[in-house]
């Protein structure tokens, strides 16, 4: 399954959280080394940021690694609060940009590590694609993303092979939940990481446990365990 990391605190460049980490959403791209679902992800990649407030990405369906421009441009661009991922496709879902995460509703993006069965979802307007993390994206914002936890539970109940690693931020909170795959955490002086799999060898890095819920703001972590949990 895909890999995704999101970073909130002081102003960093993309690349030195997508690209340059010796275990980064790059070197994650073909190589990573907790994913349990598919062997590598290079169904395409994107990266979300904020920018003053506005919501800017950059995303495609090629292998991360073989994007020379993206690469010369990203020491370049720089952002407090980041969503970025690298994509293994579902099978049966399309391969396009816009079936790459980060999605967004114009103030979260957000991110989907896992897979859903797209029937159980109830309808909602605006996705993005008809991969099923679109379709989970698009029902998560129009429920709120306060209600993230109960969102997650309510569709793990549809569908109990569900698979629903969220990681969404809008600014100034980070917001994540694990069920059925790995996510990190990493408190830095300067802010606070969260990824599917650690980036580099740092030892602070901790494992978040499964069926939980993150919530990051003001440089605090908080984790929730998520009813239903057995
Ligand atoms: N199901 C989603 C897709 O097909 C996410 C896949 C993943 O987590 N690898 O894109």
């Amino acid at each position: 399954m895909c890999r995704h990391l999101g970073w909130l605190g002081d102003r960093r460049s993309i690349a030195s959280l997508v690209l340059e980490p010796p275990s980064g959403l790059l070197v994650q791209s073909y190589a990573p080394r907790r994913q349990k679902h598919g062997l590598m992800n290079a169904d395409g990649w994107g990266v979300g940021f904020f920018d003053e407030g506005a919501v800017r990405r950059w995303r495609s369906a090629s292998p991360l690694w073989g994007d020379a421009s993206f690469a010369s441009v990203a020491p370049a661009l720089s952002s407090n609060c980041v969503v970025a991922a690298v994509r293994s496709a579902s099978v049966g879902m399309p391969i396009e940009p816009s079936a790459s995460a980060p999605f967004t509703d114009g103030q979260w993006l957000l991110s989907h590590n896992g897979v859903v069965d797209r029937a159980v979802l109830p309808p909602t307007s605006g996705a993005e694609s008809t991969v099923d993390s679109a379709l989970l994206a698009a029902l998560i914002f129009e429920r709120g993303l306060d209600a993230l936890g109960d969102t997650v539970i309510e569709v793990a109940a549809a569908d109990p092979n569900a698979r629903l690693n969220i990681l969404a931020a809008n600014g100034s909170q980070l917001r994540a939940s694990t069920w059925g795959d790995t996510l990190s955490v990493l408190r830095r002086d300067d802010g606070v990481a969260l990824a599917s799999e650690p980036y580099d060898d740092n030892p602070d890095w901790q494992e978040v446990p499964d069926r939980h819920l993150v919530v990051v703001e003001d440089s605090r972590v908080e984790l929730i365990p998520l009813k239903g949990s057995s």
